[in-house]
């Protein structure tokens, strides 16, 4: 007899695990899967911003985390050498916590897996999901297949959920996505001896990098997470970010001297990021979708392990709700669609207009130049950047026309 989960989920990242560890802990039965076998590394720049402190505090988590992390109290922005402020998160990231974190991720994940097994979900690792059972009724789905070590293997379950991240062999089974959504892509590396580290976030817009960023985010006393993020032109392929990693840190004069005696410990790697939410249907009768596989990522600072757990709490909250109520219908699963809508849709509006409009090296160097004269102004791109206010409300169209204008 095959055995049947309440919720199968396939993908053990933040997204995943944290909506394992909820389900679990209201006592439903959950099997988490995910192709890797853990602790795996995962590309990222392991930051943890004051949002996703935050939902860590609601989750009860954060002290967990936090014991292990690096903390951060501001943020530095660095457009140019007069260009360049660093911005503390008291008082300016109110009402969200003034705290950012730093965790390899290699950790963070497998901290929030272990929480999940320990709340009750049944992790398997090395299973590799390639397709969907068919349920009754036109689209159901009603559970996964795929392997593990090799072997096929089926997991049926009354819902699925996919928090697979920027991997989409899982959407283009769906036929749901044909191409790529990426459009960011971003590449990291650890450097041991790097000089100035400070608890806080760097930042770098600098015209080097456009379209795109840099960060230098410590990890511990004098090893650091470097890494680029690039956009994609639209209609063209994203170019690769590793060259520009690494000529950034050999040449630009805000970095040179701070790298000349640092040692790369690994290999850079690098990784696609998808920004795209909402650009297609993240649920269905039987299925829906969390974190990075609907597109939620920050499209400006490329975060998006906050939004990842967000999701996670609000899929959590209409699967409690659907499994209770005996029904994975459409109409039921998918009210969680409309809430992550209303959640994130305004906000991701406005951070696609800022990536297109305002996130070229001169209005970023005016903004910066104008944040360091008003607190006012800086306390605002803060919240813009965060996703906790909209850059079509926090200044008047004038504004940004002298912005814009330079
Ligand atoms: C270089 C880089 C730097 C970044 N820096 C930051 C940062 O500093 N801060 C931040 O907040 N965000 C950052 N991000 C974004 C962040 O990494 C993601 O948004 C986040 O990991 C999304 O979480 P998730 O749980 O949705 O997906 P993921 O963390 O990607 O987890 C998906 C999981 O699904 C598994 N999986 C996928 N397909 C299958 C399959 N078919 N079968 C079984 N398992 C499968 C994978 O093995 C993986 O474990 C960065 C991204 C990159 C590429």
């Amino acid at each position: 007899m095959v055995h049947h989960s309440d919720v199968v989920i396939v993908g053990a990242g933040p997204a995943g695990s944290v909506l394992a560890f909820l389900l679990a802990q209201k006592g439903w039965e959950v099997t988490l899967l995910d192709r890797a076998r853990f602790p795996r590394e995962k590309t990222c720049g392991d930051g943890l911003t004051p949002r996703a402190v935050a939902t860590l505090q609601r989750l009860g988590l954060y002290e967990d985390v936090a014991q292990r992390a690096f903390p951060v109290r501001a943020a530095r922005l660095y457009a140019a050498p007069h260009a360049d402020i660093t911005l503390p998160f008291h008082p300016f990231v109110h009402p969200l916590p003034p705290e950012g974190l730093i965790l390899p991720r290699k950790e963070l994940d497998d901290l929030l897996r272990r929480r999940a097994e320990e709340a009750g979900a049944h992790f398997v690792p090395q299973a590799r999901i390639t397709h969907f059972l068919p349920g009754q009724g036109n689209g159901t789905i009603a559970g996964v297949a795929g392997t593990t070590n090799g072997h096929p293997k089926e997991w049926p379950a009354r819902l699925t959920v996919m928090a697979t991240g920027a991997s989409i062999g899982l959407h283009k089974a769906m036929g749901i996505l044909q191409h790529p959504p990426h459009d960011v892509r971003a590449a990291r590396g650890y450097w041991r001896g790097v000089q100035g580290l400070e608890p806080r976030f760097e930042f770098f817009f600098t015209p080097e990098l456009a379209p795109g960023y840099g960060w230098i985010f410590p990890v511990g006393e004098d090893v650091a997470n470097v890494g680029v993020g690039v956009y994609a032109a639209p209609g063209t392929p994203v170019p690769s970010p590793v060259r520009r990693l690494h000529a950034f840190i050999a040449s630009h004069p805000a970095l040179r001297d701070r790298f000349a005696h640092a040692e790369l410990l690994d290999d850079v790697r690098s990784f696609p990021i998808r920004t795209d939410f909402p650009s297609h249907r993240i649920c269905g009768p039987g299925w829906l979708m969390v974190g990075e596989a609907t597109g939620l990522v920050n499209p400006v600072t490329g975060e998006g392990i906050d939004l990842a757990m967000e999701s996670a709490m609000l899929a959590a909250e209409a699967i409690h709700r659907a499994l209770e109520m005996g029904a994975i219908r459409e109409k039921v699963v998918c009210r969680y669609e409309r809430k992550l809508r209303r959640h994130f849709g305004r906000m991701f509006q406005g951070l696609r207009w800022l990536r297109k409009r305002v996130m070229r090296p001169r209005a970023v160097r005016i903004l910066i130049q104008r944040a360091a004269r008003h607190p006012g102004m800086a306390e605002r791109i803060m919240g813009i950047t965060l996703g906790t206010r909209s850059p079509f409300t926090a200044f008047l169209p004038s504004t940004w026309w002298w912005i814009l204008r330079g």
